[in-house]
């Protein structure tokens, strides 16, 4: 395969045929990323995919999942979209599920008939962000959507058929907005009620303002117990049954995986013996994106 700078994609598609559609974020201003700052949001030319996807069936005998890169897939126009999942489904019969990051700007802009057409030529689920449910945190961080806009795109997306795959990001809010970002986190998720839910914790990148932000003073980290605190107030108040939840991530300091609400008590439970000192918390110099 051909990439162009640093591919991502999330945990769940690590087995996944990743091709790139799209070229970098179509955002790329969150105070906290890094990720896409190597490039400009762009689409990729067709030819190239079609060669890249043809490239990938001499090469693998099955293919069973495949995630389209990079952050924004869905900002490509539903034609190519369509166009793209026929390419997929007809060299990889065996294909069982295709992918994509979508930003609250893509969702918004696809009407639900587009979103359901897309769900009928197999796009399976959409990954988005959410990070926060706070505005004053999601205003800090330059997200440049409130959280009602969030909630809105996500719950458009599981209108129109798609499974949903939210990312929240503990820490986010810092010493001084802790509470309401676990609380309105926890209310957005609830609103949202996503299939998936996987809470990162926030770690530095260099480069970026938030890094700025802490060498400056102006944006304190919260200790890994105050982290686990603050997952416990989310836990406390998020009502979002069935929500597969995750945080398992390389950046978390306490692994936890459950099913909501169902689990809710379990995980409590162990984030109070991680508070107790009972269990071990990750060493910071394991913690990596
Ligand atoms: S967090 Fe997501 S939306 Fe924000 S800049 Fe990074 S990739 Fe783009």
């Amino acid at each position: 395969m051909r990439y162009k700078g640093k591919v991502y994609r999330p945990p769940s598609e690590a087995y996944s045929l990743i091709v790139q559609v799209t070229y970098g974020c179509s955002h790329n201003k969150c105070a906290f990323c890094d990720m896409y700052d190597d490039k400009h949001f762009a689409m990729r030319p067709m030819d190239e995919i079609r060669e890249d996807f043809e490239l990938a069936r001499r090469v693998y005998r099955r293919v069973e999942r495949v995630f389209l890169a990079d952050g924004d897939a869905l900002m490509r126009k539903t034609a190519d979209l369509v166009e793209i999942l026929g390419l997929v489904y007809g060299l990889f019969p065996e294909c069982e599920r295709v992918t994509c990051y979508a930003s609250p700007t893509s969702l918004q802009i696809k009407s639900e008939d587009d979103l359901r057409l897309l769900r009928s030529k197999g796009l399976q689920m959409v990954y988005m962000g959410l990070e926060s449910g706070c505005d004053a945190v999601l205003e800090k961080m330059q997200k440049g959507h409130t959280a009602a806009d969030i909630v809105a795109a996500g719950q458009k997306a599981r209108r129109c058929g798609l499974a949903l795959s939210v990312t929240a990001i503990s820490g986010l809010g810092s010493v001084e907005h802790w509470r309401e970002h676990a609380v309105d986190t926890a209310r957005a998720v609830s609103e949202m009620k996503p299939d998936y839910l996987g809470l990162l914790t926030l770690m530095v990148e260099p480069g970026t303002p938030l890094e700025k932000w802490v060498r400056e003073g102006s944006f304190t980290l919260l200790s890994p117990l105050e982290v686990l605190k603050e997952t416990e107030l989310f836990l406390q108040h998020v009502d979002s049954e069935g929500t597969v939840f995750r945080a398992n991530h390389a950046s978390n300091y306490l692994t936890l995986k459950g099913t909501l609400n169902g689990d809710r008590d379990t995980l409590l439970g162990q984030i109070a013996a991680a508070l107790e000192g009972r269990r071990d918390l990750k060493p910071e110099f394991l913690r990596a994106l």
